[in-house]
């Protein structure tokens, strides 16, 4: 399976790299962005399986990148997962709150990681339209 396009918002270097890496060699194509700006311009066009939305970004930060995509009719169906050095529970609860599909931590455990991208992608594959 996989072939689907991942969009990788992400303004850490290393962090953007580890990310598409892993999910190219495991079949997936890639788009990534550095701000949320930009990450929504290229939703909008490209229309992702599913975005991995860091938290912390320069600019607008990924919760309200989420409400932003969540408002636009053209992006509101792609399952949206937050990516986050914090392991905070109460940062934690805030992210589930603010409606995110799934939240992963850095740095990312790859099979962890891997899993719930495609679990993800599935679950939005099976929501009725
Ligand atoms: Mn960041």
């Amino acid at each position: 399976m996989a072939n689907e396009l991942v969009l990788i918002i992400e303004d850490n270097d290393k962090n953007r790299k580890l990310a598409r890496d892993v999910l190219q060699a495991s079949g997936y194509r890639t788009a990534d962005s550095e701000t949320a700006e930009e990450g929504i311009r290229i939703a909008q066009e490209r229309k992702p399986a599913l975005i991995l939305m860091d938290l912390q970004l320069p600019g607008i930060d990924g919760i309200e990148a989420l409400g932003r995509l969540r408002a636009d009719p053209q992006t509101r169906t792609i399952p949206v997962i937050a990516v986050t050095a914090s392991v905070m529970t109460e940062d934690n609860q805030r992210i589930v709150v603010a409606g995110f599909d799934g939240l992963q931590t850095k740095p990312i455990r790859v099979r962890d990681f891997l899993q719930a991208v495609g679990d993800a992608i599935a679950r939005a594959g099976n929501r009725p339209a």
